[in-house]
């Protein structure tokens, strides 16, 4: 699984305080970063839980 976030991130960080092992918070350009190219398993199932928390729909995930 791959994820990525785009620049409709308005930087709630809701991600990043659900799972701060995939997903750091970018102070200069204000959006969050997804720390993988390939999501680790073990964090699949929090990483689908942000995509779906995320209220901008700015976290994309590719199977
Ligand atoms: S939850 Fe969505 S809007 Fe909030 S920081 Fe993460 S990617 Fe950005």
């Amino acid at each position: 699984m791959k994820a990525t976030v785009t620049s409709q991130c308005m930087g709630d960080r809701n991600c990043n305080k659900l799972c701060p092992e995939v997903f750091e918070y970018d102070e200069d350009e204000l959006l969050s970063k997804v720390k993988f190219d390939v999501i680790p398993e073990k964090y699949e199932a929090l990483v689908r839980q942000a995509a779906e928390e995320c209220d901008a729909n700015a976290i994309e995930i590719e199977e």
